[in-house]
């Protein structure tokens, strides 16, 4: 999800893949299995799941599910790997950087590839998978890759007789999970900063995409990794829920809902595991009366369409000025109308499917809802086909706070067009939420803009534009939308052990 993104969505992805290489629409699967200490292995109970094309609800194939007993192999890999005097840990920090940046060369070379198999596994426009997804997945590991040798400590002017410095060493061995919208994006912002930092890796990818991160465990080991560097583990939330309580693990990194992030807070205080949460949100997406409305309509919906809804920054409640309300709802409505909903593959798709039968029946819960609790139906509001898990773009005005569709995460293409009247009242309705992922302000007028900037309770606050992201800077959550942050020097500090070393000079005359 970067600036490249906006890029892609507003200018190219809609209407052409000019610049992108035609994709594999069968890209041949080639991993299916549990890769531990560099070798691909089966389930230790033989249990496997399937992993389905949410474009066609056809199973592309069967994938060995990690129980609690193959964590437990996993994580002895991770561990022997992170032991003193491993490979890993001997290893140069600048020649860690060198095999992440081997890693984002295999990843370009094989772009292609891996932006066809997302959107096989994911269901994503193809387009935004090659533009978006697989760009910053490169960008985000080279990144990384330079920070390998500057994660350094400091020297310290102690009190008294005493020499005393920080060292910066790696966590340890670090349980990363990751969720289904951004498969491989989400899988490289937890590999880039852990890799860096010298820590070693069990990695669960979710049920519904694990494809995408099961080829870059090849790649890993193709790159030149030591064994036991990182482990992927392709199962369901017992596997997560068993690194979660793994006493030799010694950090979660999670991105999913709010729900499970809770329930691995709690499971990580038996262990005091380090944790960071990347959670759920429902941002406000402000729009003042003096903006170039045209933009700004477009730039409200690709807040919310993007990645069909799918985005835990998704801007979806679109608060508007009193002054251009009407306007803007019939534009934004227009908008919607004329989005193309269909086939990934497509080089004229703008939005394929949602992830599963699951996820396409609550957002279709949630739009009835919204019809019953008296929100006006601009456009939209049903499934858009009968084959696959697509959804109309929806949009809905004359929205009102305490309605569920304002306050519930839908994770779907459904806008919510709230109007205000004043800075301080939509101040007050923006932060009233229990989520603080992200928000956004329209307006020309800098002193608007910088008052909002400074009230607003989110991670994230962009001005003028929306989910521009780029890896120098760091995202993550106020309040119940996470802990720490991800990106940025402040993403590495989050694999970091700082270690005082404080030694006595004694004074000598020879
Ligand atoms: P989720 O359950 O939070 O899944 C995220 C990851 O956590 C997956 O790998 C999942 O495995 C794993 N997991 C599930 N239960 C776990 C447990 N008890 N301990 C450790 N790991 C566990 O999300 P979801 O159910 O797929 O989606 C539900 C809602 O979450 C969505 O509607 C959306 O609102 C929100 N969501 C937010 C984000 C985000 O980027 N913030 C991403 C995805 C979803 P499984 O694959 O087996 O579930
Ligand atoms: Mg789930």
């Amino acid at each position: 999800m970067l600036r490249q993104i906006s890029k892609a969505i507003q200018q190219k992805a809609r209407f052409a893949t000019a610049a992108a290489p035609a994709p594999h629409t069968n890209p041949e699967i080639l991993y299916t299995g549990l890769f531990i200490n560099n070798e691909w292995v089966k389930s230790s109970d033989g249990k496997t799941f399937q992993t389905e094309n949410p474009a066609t609800g056809k199973v592309i194939a069967d994938v060995q599910q990690a129980s609690k007993a193959d964590v437990d192999r996993a994580v002895k890999a991770a561990k022997d790997a992170f032991k003193f005097g491993s490979p890993w840990r001997k290893m140069d920090a600048s020649e860690r950087g060198v095999l992440i940046n081997k890693l984002a060369d295999l990843i370009e070379r094989d772009r292609t590839y891996l932006a066809s198999l997302e959107t096989l596994d994911n269901g994503k426009p193809y387009a935004a998978a090659y533009y978006g997804d697989l760009a910053g997945v490169v960008k985000n590991l080279r990144y990384y890759a330079g920070w390998a040798d500057k994660n350094h400590g400091m020297v310290l002017p102690a009190d008294g007789p005493y020499h005393a410095y920080t060292r910066h060493e790696p966590v340890g061995v670090c349980g990363q999970i990751i969720p289904w919208n951004f498969p491989l994006l989400m899988a490289a912002w937890k590999l880039g900063p852990a890799l860096a930092a010298g820590c070693t890796i069990v990695m669960k990818p979710a049920e519904q995409t694990p494809l995408t991160a099961l080829y870059i465990a090849q790649l890993i080991k193709e790159a030149g990794f030591p064994e036991g560097v990182v482990n992927m583990l392709p199962g369901f939330g017992d596997a997560g829920a068993a690194l979660v309580d793994h006493p030799d693990v010694d950090k979660i990194a999670f991105t999913g809902s709010t729900e499970v992030g809770k329930l691995i807070q709690r499971g990580a205080a038996g262990t005091v595991k380090r944790i960071t949460l990347e959670l759920g949100g429902k941002s406000p997406n402000i729009i003042f009366g003096d903006v170039d409305l045209e933009k700004a309509v477009e730039t409200a919906h690709f807040a919310l369409f993007y990645n069909m809804g799918q985005c835990c920054t998704a801007g979806s409640r679109t608060f508007v000025h009193e002054s251009i309300y009407d306007k803007f709802v019939e534009l934004a409505g227009e908008r919607a109308k004329r989005r193309v909903v269909g086939d990934p593959f497509k080089p004229t798709t703008e939005q394929g499917p949602q992830i599963d039968a699951e996820q396409h029946s609550k957002i279709l819960g949630l739009i009835e809802s919204g019809k019953k609790q008296g929100a006006r139906l601009v456009t939209g509001g049903g499934k858009a086909s009968d084959v696959g898990y697509f959804v109309e773009p929806t949009v809905f005005s004359n929205v009102q706070d305490d309605m569920d569709i304002a306050k519930t995460e839908i994770f779907g293409p459904v806008q919510q067009i709230l109007k205000f009247k004043s800075m301080d009242e939509v101040v007050e309705r923006a932060n009233n939420t229990e989520y603080g992922l992200a928000a956004a302000i329209f307006t020309k007028d800098l002193d608007t803009a910088n008052y909002m900037v400074q009230r607003l309770r989110a991670g994230t606050v962009w001005v003028n534009d929306y989910n521009a992201f780029t890896n120098q800077v760091p995202f993550g959550g106020f309040k119940q939308s996470g802990v720490g942050r991800e990106n940025g020097p402040y993403g590495i500090k989050n694999y970091t052990e700082v270690k005082a070393v404080v030694t006595r000079i004694t004074e000598k005359t020879s």
